[in-house]
């Protein structure tokens, strides 16, 4: 299973696109995000297990943007520290559902539930 098109992200409708590495900020190098273009780009000839981790690691720098605590005066206003929040939340959660793998079976079922009582 290849990773989508397109995702619903808070407002927006993020695009996801393969590209050659050539990431502005460094850190990034297989993955950035794009707060203005709505898109995720995620470099080409990744293996599985390095795709999701930067799927999900760029997933969260734009929940981060979305939520607006990366902005002027706020806690994550330096790229430095927004990268390690960042990474230390994709690592976590990659580890985890890595390691737990039926969690994310009943937290898929679980939101199925809870979307036919709505
Ligand atoms: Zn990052």
């Amino acid at each position: 299973m290849d990773l989508p098109d397109k995702i619903k992200l808070g407002y927006q409708d993020i695009k996801i696109e393969k590209v050659k590495s050539d990431f502005f900020n460094p850190s990034d190098n297989s993955g950035t995000f794009s707060d203005l273009k709505s898109t995720l780009y995620i470099q080409e000839g990744l293996n599985r297990y390095e795709d999701i981790n930067v799927f999900i690691h760029e997933i969260l720098h734009g929940i981060l943007i979305q939520s607006g605590i990366c902005g002027k005066g706020q806690v994550l206003e330096d790229d430095h520290h927004a990268e390690l929040v960042t990474n230390l939340l994709a690592n976590g959660l990659v580890g985890l559902f890595r390691d737990n793998k039926p969690l994310l079976m009943l937290i898929y079922a679980s939101l199925h539930e809870f979307e036919e009582e709505q």
